[in-house]
């Protein structure tokens, strides 16, 4: 995820382009970029940073003027945060200029044919092989550059939202999408190309929001042109007028950060499956585990470290691994690993969780495992951070940037990276059958969907938080798999509304915690059909007999918690590894409208910070 500005009319483009990225800033800030063009010199500089960065090298710099301008603010998934791989990228003749938001999946293949055809690159990006394979194209089939990208992009496999111009065409932009989000504004004269419409609404109310497939040639005092890019029709294009106000379009309409991510997380985990979900072919790729099969296979334990909601993505995947791929697993608090003296051998897997890849305690206890000879494997967020470098290897969660400080895509994405590998590795061990992979191959792939059901509960959720966001205690149950949720949606009350909650295994509540319960008490229970289903059902029981108020999360066409409980929220039915990825849904939404309704600041809640980067 990353944001994309152009401009392409009669004024400066700089300022325009500049003020864009900054709006832009909230889509990824490891690197910025612009390219400027006069009509006779390209002016391009890019840096590693963020865009105020950008600002200050151009700010001595700055000698080419342009009423063309193209401006990246990255997100890299391909490649670390340098100032090589930052966009634009040129291609080989130094003709094209691209930006890109996406991922291009079937670049390692581009990459090698292109280099067999003399192309050379570089930088790592994904985005460096598709202007080179549009500048193949145009070469050779001696074509226009909005028919060369349009013959490209059908060779391509993943998502984009691009901007692209040719050095020997001053008065054309072409862009495209799929999968990205892209809105060109429509001036008198003038055109801007953005990822939202912040970059351009004191410009321009009008806007074209182009479609999945669709492509357009934007010509300075001419006009723009969509057309679909597999069919080539031409499209007459809805013409938008927008409402937003600018605090608004960055939040993508939501009124904070926390509720965008949590509607993000279809997307999320789509991107997280991006190329290693490959349920046609019957087969996970993941590179970080497939160098190092040998090594998973010999292990002989997986010891995860990590810290706060990531440490309960860890305890998730614990059950997931040693069910799947029967693998024993130990989760730790990172901050607890590194100060005891743990037995740590060289036939040891640790798997780093964290977010931003900087986590303090996380990095220690990374240190310390590689120390006595353990093979790291990270699970972050953030390329090219910190715990990515210190690791033996890893798998990125394709999240996107997280703004709001509590985690809810990170924790969604952390389970789907370390469920597809435990299936990879289930699979590699024979733990599992093929048609038993295959089945959960294809339920997996239906999550996103169901993850998009689930988030419709979000009107009855917020008359649920009506009820009870007076209340000063919470506790959360849940067993199995569900255990962990319940640990996490308790964390997520307590960080935003400041309400005292407590995770709970179910079946422990009577060893304490039943003490507490009065008809004061809400009580959230996880009891999704699969599992431990009666079991939860006879705890349920226990907590009506002592009057608690019973928030009952059930799967879809539940009939006996109904019964009992004072309110259900369903969630689709799903297997029973992968039901974490939607019982946590309700519970996000929960905390996230106790939170509004108490007026607390829900992305920047008291005395917490996104990245903890002191111990
Ligand atoms: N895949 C591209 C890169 O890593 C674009 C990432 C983005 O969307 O920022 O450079």
């Amino acid at each position: 995820m990353c944001g994309i500005v152009g401009y392409i009319g009669y004024r400066e483009a700089y300022p325009i382009v500049i003020k864009g990225l900054q709006r832009l800033e909230y889509r990824g800030y490891d690197s910025a970029g612009i390219a400027l063009y006069d009509g006779t010199n390209i002016k391009l500089s890019k840096t590693k940073g963020k865009v105020s960065d950008l600002k200050n090298k151009l700010e001595d710099e700055i000698s080419t003027s342009g009423s063309l301008g193209i401006g990246h603010t990255r997100w890299a998934t391909h490649g670390v945060p340098n100032d090589v791989n930052s966009h634009p990228h040129y291609s080989n003749s130094g003709d094209l200029v691209i930006i890109h938001n996406g991922i291009i999946e079937n670049y390692d293949a581009l990459k090698k044919e292109l280099s067999k055809r003399g192309y050379t690159f570089k930088s790592d990006t994904d985005t460096e092989v598709l202007i080179n394979l549009i500048e193949d194209v145009k070469k050779n089939e001696d074509t226009k550059l909005g028919k060369a990208v349009q013959i490209a992009l059908n060779q391509v496999v993943g998502a984009y939202a691009i901007a692209v111009f040719d050095k020997n065409k001053p008065n054309e932009i072409v862009v495209a999408r799929l999968g990205s989000p892209l809105a060109i504004g429509i001036g008198e004269d003038e055109f801007f190309i953005a990822s939202d419409a912040s970059p351009f609404i004191e410009y321009t109310k009008n806007a074209i929001y182009l479609e999945d497939e669709e492509m357009a040639i934007i010509r300075r005092n001419k006009g723009v042109k969509v057309r679909k890019i597999k069919d080539d029709a031409l499209v007459d294009p809805y013409m938008q007028e927008l409402q937003l106000n600018l605090e608004q379009i960055e939040k993508g309409g939501f009124d904070h950060f926390m509720l965008k991510e949590i509607y993000e997380q279809p997307e999320a985990i789509r991107d997280t499956f991006r190329g290693r979900l490959l349920t046609n072919q019957a087969i996970i790729k993941m590179a970080g585990v497939e160098d190092n099969m040998k090594k998973f296979l010999a292990a002989d334990r997986i010891i995860i470290v990590a810290c706060g909601t990531s440490w309960h993505a860890g305890l998730v995947a614990e059950y997931i691994f040693e069910d799947l791929a029967r693998i024993p697993v130990e989760v730790e608090y990172a901050s607890e690993f590194r100060y005891r003296n743990p037995v740590i051998t060289g036939n040891d897997i640790v798997i780093a969780i964290s977010q931003s890849g900087e986590t303090a305690d996380t990095l220690a206890a990374i240190k310390l495992a590689k120390s006595k000879g353990a093979f790291v494997f990270g699970v972050c967020n953030v390329v090219g951070s910190s715990i990515a470098r210190e690791t033996n290897a890893g798998a990125y969660t394709h999240a996107g940037p997280e703004i709001g400080v509590a985690s809810t895509k990170a924790f969604t994405t952390q389970i789907t990276v370390l469920s597809l590998m435990a299936l990879r590795l289930a699979r590699a061990k024979g733990t599992i059958t093929s048609s038993e992979f295959r089945h959960h191959l294809i339920e997996l792939e239906t999550i996103p969907a169901k993850v998009e059901e689930a988030l419709k509960s979000d009107g009855y959720v917020q008359t649920i938080a009506d009820i009870y966001k007076h209340a000063t205690n919470f506790l959360y149950l849940g067993r199995g798999f569900n255990f962990p949720v319940a640990l996490e949606g308790a964390l997520k009350l307590k960080e935003i509304s400041y309400i005292h909650a407590e995770g709970y295994p179910a079946a422990e509540m009577k060893h304490g915690p039943i003490a507490l319960i009065d008809e004061q008490m809400p009580v959230v229970v996880i009891a999704t059909k699969k599992g431990h289903y009666e079991k939860v059902v006879s705890n349920i029981q226990e907590i009506k007999s002592r009057k608690g108020k019973i928030i009952g999360i059930v799967t879809k066409g539940d009939k006996s918690v109904k019964e009992l409980a004072d309110h259900v929220i369903e969630v689709p039915e799903t297997l029973e590894c992968f039901s974490p990825l939607l019982t946590t849904i309700p519970l996000q939404l929960l905390s996230y409208h106790i939170a509004v309704m108490l007026d607390k600041n829900v992305d920047q809640p008291r005395n917490l910070a996104k990245s903890v980067t002191v111990e």
